[in-house]
């Protein structure tokens, strides 16, 4: 699985659609300071369904659509679409090319679609759960993280590791499944204490 291309368009300071060709291995974006090259790896947290405008260095979700410039008026929408290569299966989805779009108007209405089909969000979230890119979007390290990696508490390293990993899923059924079984014991307990007082 690799990250085949991204289509942005009207996203921050991205007004026309602009593709970017990706290739197996390691992609560089090299660029003179605020020409936009943060903002691609925003396109790529939002279209994965970022929900946090702050992580997206915004003050609200409304500041990834085109604000405008000079010489170019405001946008209504913004549009990402991100193509995944599923060649090696790592997607649970029966398609070898995976394509996932994000659009958001400027009344706050967002879409999502996968291969074209609108979807909703917990659709993208199920299907990339096992991907090892998951919620918390650890697969971005932004500036300062890997810092505030070093520094995290053992138990949080742990869980950035286990969410990577893709077993924090499986840890947290397991949770609810002994809280379940708790609840399940003291209602045993219960029935116990009932038949031995009716006997
Ligand atoms: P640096 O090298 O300094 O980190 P960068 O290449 O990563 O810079 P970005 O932070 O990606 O640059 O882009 C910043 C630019 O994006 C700024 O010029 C800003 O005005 C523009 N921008 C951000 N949001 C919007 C928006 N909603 N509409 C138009 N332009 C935007």
């Amino acid at each position: 699985m690799y990250l085949k291309s991204l289509t942005v368009k009207g996203f921050k300071s991205f007004a026309s659609a602009t593709t970017l060709k990706l290739e197996p291995g390691i992609t560089c974006v090299v660029g003179p300071n605020g020409s936009g090259k943060s903002n691609v790896v925003d396109a790529i947290a939002w279209v994965l369904g970022e929900q946090g405008a702050k992580a997206l260095r915004g003050g609200k979700m409304e500041d990834v659509i085109f604000a405008g410039t000079a010489g170019r008026a405001p946008l209504g929408r913004a549009e990402v679409t991100l193509t995944i290569d599923n060649t090696d299966g790592a997607l649970p989805i029966e398609y070898t090319e995976v394509s996932i779009t994000r659009r958001m108007f400027r009344s706050g209405e967002s879409e999502y679609e996968i291969n074209g089909d609108s979807c909703r969000l917990l659709d993208i979230q199920e299907l990339l759960s096992d991907s090892g890119i998951g919620r918390e979007m650890h697969i971005i390290v932004g500036q300062g993280r890997l810092d505030g990696m070093l520094h995290a508490k053992p138990e949080d390293r742990r869980a950035f590791i286990e969410e990577a990993a893709g077993v924090l899923k499986h840890r947290k059924r397991k949770e609810k499944a002994l809280r379940k079984l708790d609840a399940m014991q003291t209602n045993l307990n219960r029935l116990t204490d009932l038949t031995t007082e009716l006997r």
